[in-house]
């Protein structure tokens, strides 16, 4: 049965009420729709969903900042675009009975692709590789923290001081977790039920702080899952009256991660990584890590888009710092993880507010620079890499400036998509900069 004859056999017999129709747009978010399951089968299915230009502009208070020569509400006075959906990310929501959700894809009026549409530019750069007769997997591992309050409750206490759901750091730890256990269970039990393939689950390092773990798939997939995850997260810690965040900094606990882990095969499914290299790796795999390298700086707008992403990218944590690869090292930006088939890497760098669909395609792309450009390899690195290794972009802006100026991801991304994502940030780093902080009334309202 394919998933449309599904859904109708579903409805029909009253299982479905309500389908989401979602896009995943330029701020890592599910925004959307909520349609009657007949009007979505009777017109959504073929006609797709008319919805404002406006959706892949906007920044988290829905102020136009991504502009870019593609899309331009403002000009065309608000108009529409099409949300397709994409039957094959159709789920079930467990924690909102009666409904499902399905993923869309933007597309122009005259039924083109949205360039700017993150599903869209992932999708791009997995057509790319299949040039080259290549596959991509990932895994992608988001960490988040979980408080005791009630969003509301955090919302009125402007977010700050807030109690995390457990005492202490819970590195692996199997006690002190119980005032998150009925959210944890909720979440592992509940999107395993709406179809992600959960493989392992635990405390993480700072307070309150948890990590599931789901099964690598297809790049694409993989991203569907993130995003989709991201959102039943919040979703259902907001059903249990706790707070839980993505965001990769809260407080000076160790940050929120969303490790990526990539792999690739043949078109016929082999793995392509392995091979007899000094760690077990294939000349493929040795370029497609020297291209991560060469490309890390000016992609890092990709993993972490936010003026909060860079707290994490700071000395004395478990978040890179610099451009450094190493077997097993988790002190370096690319790690080397398993062996044989399962040999893959770990692109430490995105934060947990990264969208997954745009840091995959930054990952793909730098892979794809190192097989078409061969560039040298640096050596690996064993624990924390030397002042030799080039250091991250410290800043949005200085990453901002990073990708304005990139070559590889003007050709590879193409310019609608860079000029979207630094448009955006250089708006979201003036916010920022016109902010006054906690830090500044600390420590200049009494005491200078
Ligand atoms: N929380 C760490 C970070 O922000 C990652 C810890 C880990 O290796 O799982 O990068
Ligand atoms: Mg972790």
């Amino acid at each position: 049965m394919t998933a449309l004859q599904r859904l109708r056999a579903d409805v029909d017999a009253g299982r479905v009420e309500e389908v989401v129709l979602a896009l995943p747009d330029l701020a890592g978010r599910l925004q959307g729709t909520r349609l009657s399951a007949r009007h979505f089968l009777d017109s959504t299915v073929t006609d797709g969903f008319g919805a404002c230009t406006y959706l892949l502009t906007t920044d988290v208070d829905m102020a136009v900042t991504a502009r870019s020569g593609e899309l331009d509400p403002e000009g065309t006075g608000f108009g529409d675009m099409v949300l397709a959906p994409d039957l094959a990310t159709l789920r079930p929501l467990p924690w909102d009975p009666g409904t499902v959700l399905v993923l869309a894809d933007a597309r122009h009026p005259d039924g083109g692709p949205v360039q700017v549409a993150p599903r869209q530019v992932l999708r791009a750069q997995v057509e790319a590789l299949a040039g080259h007769g290549l596959v991509p997997y990932a895994g992608v591992e988001l960490e988040f923290r979980v408080f005791t309050e009630s969003y509301a409750q955090a919302h009125a206490a402007g977010w700050a001081r807030l109690t995390p759901a457990t005492r202490t750091g819970v590195d692996y730890a199997l006690v002190g977790l119980e005032r998150m256990d009925a959210l944890t269970r909720r979440l592992r039990r509940e999107t395993a039920a709406a179809g992600l393939v959960l493989e392992s689950a635990r405390g993480e390092c700072a307070p309150g702080q948890y990590e599931i773990v789901f099964r690598y798939d297809r790049a694409l997939a993989a991203a569907d899952a993130a995003a989709f995850y991201r959102t039943a997260a919040r979703q259902v810690a907001a059903q249990e009256g706790m707070a839980l965040t993505f965001m990769p900094k809260y407080d000076d606990a160790e940050g929120n991660s969303c490790h990526l882990h990539v792999s690739l095969r043949g078109a016929d499914g082999t793995p392509v990584l392995a091979g007899d290299g000094a760690h077990g790796e294939s000349a493929l795999l040795r370029r497609v890590l020297a291209g991560q390298l060469a490309c890390l700086r000016e992609l890092t707008l990709l993993f972490a888009p936010t003026v909060n992403a860079y707290k994490r990218l700071r000395p004395g944590a478990f978040a890179p710092t610099s451009v450094a690869w190493g077997p097993d090292n988790r002190l370096a930006a690319l790690r080397l993880v398993g062996s044989g088939a399962s040999l893959r890497l770990e692109h430490r760098v995105p934060g947990g507010d990264a969208d997954p669909y745009l840091a995959l395609a930054g990952v793909l792309l730098a892979a794809r620079h190192g097989i078409e450009e061969d560039p040298p390899l640096p050596a690996p690195v064993r624990g924390a890499p030397g002042p030799g290794a080039a250091a991250l972009p410290a800043s949005l802006g200085e990453a901002a400036d990073a990708l304005d100026g990139s070559a590889v991801a003007r050709k590879g991304l193409g310019d609608a998509v860079v000029d979207a994502l630094v448009a955006a940030a250089r708006a979201e780093e003036a916010g920022y900069a016109g902010t006054v902080s906690e830090w500044e009334r600390a420590r200049g309202f009494e005491r200078r």
